[in-house]
């Protein structure tokens, strides 16, 4: 391919920052320095929230600091080297949710965040702004500019806001569906689509595919742009082995009634040819067996070691991910 490739990576935060900096590493190592023309991430806002009078992004959080390379890796959230001299004291005002915590640095963050939205900027708008502060080497993009944050409703009824269920509940209390109101009302955020239609290829993140490529892929538009764009859609396995690698994409999985499993995943995203997402799924060797399994459903399978544990095996993946799309 000559020039600049144009590629756009769907994600939420920590699978999603992690594949994200493997991308970004594999572009440079092709040479590409300007990454900010050539990645766009289209980010999950599904999981935002208010909370003590500010907007939270959390996968929007998680890419900038992981990009900027501020985040704090042993947590897994949030800032590196932050404080909670601030919660501490919403706590004693019994302020906010007393089981999740705000770092200090973090809260920078979500003031700035929630003043410029006072001041009547879009969220593309305040994530454009704050992409300035560090050479993040990508361009992100909120799926929306609309709040639909993520309901989670159990057995009995009941309804919990994603992150109660989360972070409070630790995903202990078996969801009956997960929901995003306002959804069908909202528009992908501006240049969300037209990255799609332009792109050389698209990737899906090895995200959680319930409440991070979910909620994006439900921004009714943004399926179609995926169905119609040119470029191959090139989709990376959140599952390894059977199993989820960190957090409770199982439980999600399971509450809509799809197995924790590459190929289950594969199906729930579906073949662009059978009027679903996916050109090729990249699966795990540990799930090599299911090859065969994927193909059957009209996706192009590619077996690739898939854990992103450190930054040789991210670039590694991102480097995957762009050679399945022919890039
Ligand atoms: P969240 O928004 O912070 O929950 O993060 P994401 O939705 O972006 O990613 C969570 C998903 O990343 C989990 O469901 C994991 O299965 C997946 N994940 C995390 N680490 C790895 C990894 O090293 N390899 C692969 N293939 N998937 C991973
Ligand atoms: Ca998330």
């Amino acid at each position: 391919m000559s020039g600049t490739p144009r590629i756009v990576v769907l994600a939420g935060g920590v699978g999603g920052s992690r594949f994200v900096l493997g991308v970004r590493a594999a572009l440079r190592a092709r040479g590409i320095d300007d990454t900010a023309a050539a990645l766009t991430v289209v980010v999950n806002t599904g999981d935002d929230l208010w909370l003590s009078g500010v907007r939270l992004q959390p996968d929007v959080d998680s890419i900038t600091y992981a990009l900027a390379g501020v985040n704090d890796t042993e947590r897994g959230w949030g800032r590196q080297g932050d404080t909670e001299r601030v919660n501490h004291e919403l706590q004693e005002w019994g302020a906010g949710w007393p089981w999740f915590t705000l770092g200090d640095l973090d809260l920078g963050t979500h003031l700035a965040r929630t003043g410029w939205l006072r001041d009547g900027l879009t969220p593309t708008q305040v994530l454009e702004r704050m992409s300035h502060r560090w050479d993040l080497g990508a361009r992100l993009l909120p799926m929306t500019d609309a709040e639909v944050d993520t309901v989670v409703v159990l057995e009995d009824g009941a309804r919990l806001h994603f992150q109660e269920w989360w972070t409070r509940h630790r995903a202990t209390l078996a969801p009956a569906r997960f929901e995003n109101p306002g959804v069908e009302a909202a528009s992908p955020a501006p240049g969300v689509v037209e990255a799609i239609a332009d792109a050389d290829a698209v990737l899906l993140a090895p995200s959680n595919p319930v409440v991070s490529i979910g909620p994006i892929v439900s921004v009714p538009g943004v399926r179609d742009a995926l169905r119609s764009t040119s470029a191959p859609v090139v989709g990376v396995s959140p599952i390894v082995g059977g199993k989820v690698v960190r957090g409770m994409a199982d439980v999600c999985l399971t509450a809509i009634g799809v197995d924790t499993s590459a190929v289950a995943v594969a199906g729930l995203y579906g073949a662009r040819e059978r009027g679903g997402l996916l050109d090729t799924w990249l699966l795990a060797e540990e799930d090599e067996a299911a090859a065969a399994e994927v193909a059957g459903l009209g996706i192009r399978s590619l077996v690739r070691p898939l854990w992103m544990t450190d930054a040789a095996r991210q670039a590694a993946l991102g480097a995957a991910a762009l050679d399945a799309a022919e890039v």
